[in-house]
């Protein structure tokens, strides 16, 4: 239960909400999801995200801006150019329900990063960065904001900036045994092509032990070389996560089943090459 005593702030600047995220027992709630299920008892304030202006999707400079305020079904519906958001959409698309996709903001779903997320492996493939406001604004890459602990301070996320890349290929699962069951993880690979040649490679996998992991060996071996060059043996020697056993899975149980899913993203995406 929420504390009966709980008040409610409805700012209309972003500013203003991060003003009144200082005060004590203050929380901001977006699409809710998360708050209801949780009910923190020590919330004392809660700040509604509904009347600040960030509900927008904007492409300019090469980049996509989506404010934190824009739910999973607005991305999804969004009309993408280019090759970025494509696997940001494939990947909520997914998620949850059509109800809750409707409720899901890109604030509330980056802030609680749950084991079952469906943003975080495609937004660190896409090596994308989050605008926060706290005393000042700061832009930090997903994956910073996630390890170096900003995510556990109290701030507010104004936006996302994802990159067009020329030249990108990429692909997403996730495994779950019913298509509405919460992931049990999701893998990204994105892979960034000079010709035939793979330039660059983001091989992501959430909800392993530690949230998320690269797996950074594959990703060496893939640089400089052409898809061709290298046996699914060799890279499937560096898909090594490390999982936390739960009521439904074995950690082994779940290491095998990522490197069987892994291997079958990563044969869809060399097939798509072709
Ligand atoms: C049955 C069910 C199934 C689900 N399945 C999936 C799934 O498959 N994949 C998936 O990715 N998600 C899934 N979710 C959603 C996920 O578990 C969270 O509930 C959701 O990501 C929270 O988003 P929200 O907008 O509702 O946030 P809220 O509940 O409003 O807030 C969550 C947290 O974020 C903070 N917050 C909100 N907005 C901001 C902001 N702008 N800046 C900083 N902090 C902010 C809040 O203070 C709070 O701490 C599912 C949820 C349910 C209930």
């Amino acid at each position: 239960m929420l504390s009966e005593n709980l008040t409610w702030e409805f700012p209309s600047s972003a500013e203003e909400a991060a003003g009144l995220l200082l005060r004590p027992g203050a929380l901001l709630h977006a699409g809710g999801t998360r708050i209801l299920k949780t009910c923190p008892k020590s919330v004392k304030l809660l700040i509604d995200t509904g009347g600040l202006g960030l509900d927008y999707i904007n492409f300019t400079d090469n980049a996509y801006y989506i404010g934190s305020g824009v739910t999973f079904s607005e991305i999804v519906k969004y009309p993408a150019k280019g090759k970025s958001l494509p696997l940001l959409q494939s990947s909520l698309s997914g998620a949850a329900s059509t109800p809750l996709r409707n409720r899901i903001t890109i604030g509330g779903s980056l802030k609680d990063f749950p084991l079952w997320s469906s943003l975080y492996a495609p937004l660190i493939a896409l090596k994308a960065r989050v605008e926060i406001l706290t005393d000042k604004p700061a832009i930090h890459t997903v994956e910073d904001y996630v390890s170096s602990g900003i995510i556990k301070t109290k701030h507010l996320i104004k936006h996302l900036i994802i990159d067009e890349e020329s030249g990108l290929i990429s692909g997403v699962k996730k495994f779950s045994i019913l298509k509405f069951q919460y992931p049990a993880f999701t893998i990204a690979i994105a892979l960034c092509m000079k010709g035939r040649m793979v330039e660059d490679a983001r091989l992501v996998i959430t909800g392993v032990r530690n949230r998320f992991m690269r797996f950074t060996k594959a990703e060496e071996m893939l640089k400089g070389k052409t898809l061709n060059e290298l046996t699914l043996e060799e890279v499937h020697r560096h898909i090594s996560p490390s999982f936390m056993s739960d009521y439904k899975f074995s950690a082994s149980y779940k290491e095998k089943a990522a490197r069987i899913i892994f291997m079958d993203l990563f044969k869809e995406i060399k097939g798509g090459m072709r």
